[in-house]
């Protein structure tokens, strides 16, 4: 199956069975919009989202973060393949399960070119688990996103941070936040790296692999690689699998392809 499940943080649970019951029709039906005002609810839209990434930039930069600010957008590049490294259908959350599902933690090691050959992201991807118990009193297990934390190696040095990639109200922003004063240029190639994967490509995980950093063990576990395809993979098979990505000689050379036209190799 998938990633390695969080024993140890609790599953958060609502139950909705004492609100009272709504009926579709106390919903107001949604009003025919002409394209103008429909292009106006979406400048709207995106000046609430600049607002709140401002804001939230501030507020960070106040507790002593630097602040890199992403797009902003209706789905944040890295939500996507975040989601996608997930397996969850859309982005940002998985489908409803009837069957009980653990909170996952998947920890990767990015490239991060421009510096030293050293230089490297750690990005390590908390879920959270939702129980909900519905008005008819069925229960469904719902996963989303908690954190996506950062460790940033960087000019010798090591930087702590996370990347925020928010929907607050109908459009979304991405920000990168790391501790101990990093130069602006090294958030600006972090969000780079992180901004790169595309999450919506058809050659999918090509892009994740190629961004993996070479480090000649299995990223998940540490183990020495002995077989061709996973050296290049940079995972070994069974932990490939765990995180519910492809790993064969077809990804290999899809990975290469992908490098190639992208001048990496
Ligand atoms: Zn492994």
């Amino acid at each position: 199956m998938r990633t390695a499940t969080l024993k140890s943080k609790a599953v958060t649970a609502w139950d909705e069975r004492n609100l009272a019951s709504l009926k579709p029709q106390d919903f107001e039906p949604l009003p025919d919009l002409t394209d103008e005002e429909s292009a106006e609810m979406d400048r709207e839209f995106l000046a609430s989202a600049t607002e709140a990434q401002q804001e939230q930039a501030d507020d960070l930069r106040a507790r002593g973060y630097t602040v890199t600010p992403g797009p902003v957008e209706w789905i944040s590049p890295i939500e996507q393949w975040v989601s996608r490294l997930l397996c969850w259908e859309i982005p940002g959350s998985s489908d409803d399960a009837s069957e009980p599902m653990g909170a996952r933690k998947v920890a990767l090691t990015l490239d991060l070119p421009g510096g030293s050959p050293k230089d490297a992201i750690k990005v390590s991807i908390e879920t959270k688990v939702v129980q909900e118990v519905d008005r008819d009193g069925r229960t469904t297990w719902h996963e989303s996103l908690d954190t996506v934390s950062l460790t940033v190696y960087a000019d010798g040095q090591s930087y702590l941070g996370f990347v925020e990639c928010t929907c607050v109200c109908e459009m979304g922003h991405t920000l990168i936040a790391l501790q101990r004063d990093p130069s602006p240029e090294i958030g600006q190639r972090v969000l780079r790296v992180l901004l790169d994967i595309d999450g919506d490509a058809p050659d999918w995980p090509a892009p994740l692999y190629a961004a993996l950093k070479p480090l000649n063990k299995c990223q998940a576990c540490g183990r020495k690689l002995d077989d061709p395809v996973s050296r290049v993979l940079q995972l070994g098979p069974t932990c490939a699998n765990n995180l519910g990505l492809a790993h064969s000689q077809r990804v290999v050379e899809a990975v290469m392809r992908y490098c190639r036209a992208r001048g990496l190799l």
